[in-house]
């Protein structure tokens, strides 16, 4: 742990001294900072500090419902190319042949991926359908995308 430079303080409001040091010890309670510093039980710990005037959005975040999850799926029993794992994203920069975008296809069971760059930043749907199809003509059916 780092000690916080006292002169800092001087010249830093009391308020954004409290949010610092909360944010230093993890996002702890105020009131068990504030108690801490009353009791000089650590060295270095500002000695005027205040409750946050304004709530933590770290904090605010940790304490928002958690979006439910779908149950798990089993892959062992999965035979390849039953099932795939598809996402199409968009790079920050154009590559020197012009590509934009790309779809990722990455199959489940054996984790072999595939990378099809795309100039366009329409959804693939023809590419998905080839390899869909591709896949068929290999008797692998992919039951789940
Ligand atoms: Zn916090």
């Amino acid at each position: 742990m780092v000690p916080i430079d006292d002169s800092l303080h001087k010249n830093l409001d009391t308020n954004i001294t409290s949010v610092i040091t909360h944010l230093k010890f993890g996002c702890k309670n105020m009131k068990n900072i504030i108690h801490m510093s009353k009791q000089n039980s650590l060295t270095h710990l500002p000695a005027k500090l205040n409750m946050l005037s304004h709530p933590c959005p770290i904090c605010i975040r940790c304490k928002m419902p958690k979006l439910h999850r779908n149950p798990s799926v089993p892959i062992a029993s999965l035979r390849p190319g039953q099932m795939l794992q598809v996402d199409f994203a968009f790079m920050n920069q154009r590559s020197i042949r012009g590509f934009g975008s790309y779809l990722s296809c990455i199959c489940v069971s054996t984790k072999y991926s595939f990378r099809f760059c795309s100039r366009a930043k329409r959804a693939p749907k023809e590419l998905i359908r080839w390899i869909l199809n591709t896949l068929k003509v290999q008797n692998k059916i992919t039951n789940f995308i």
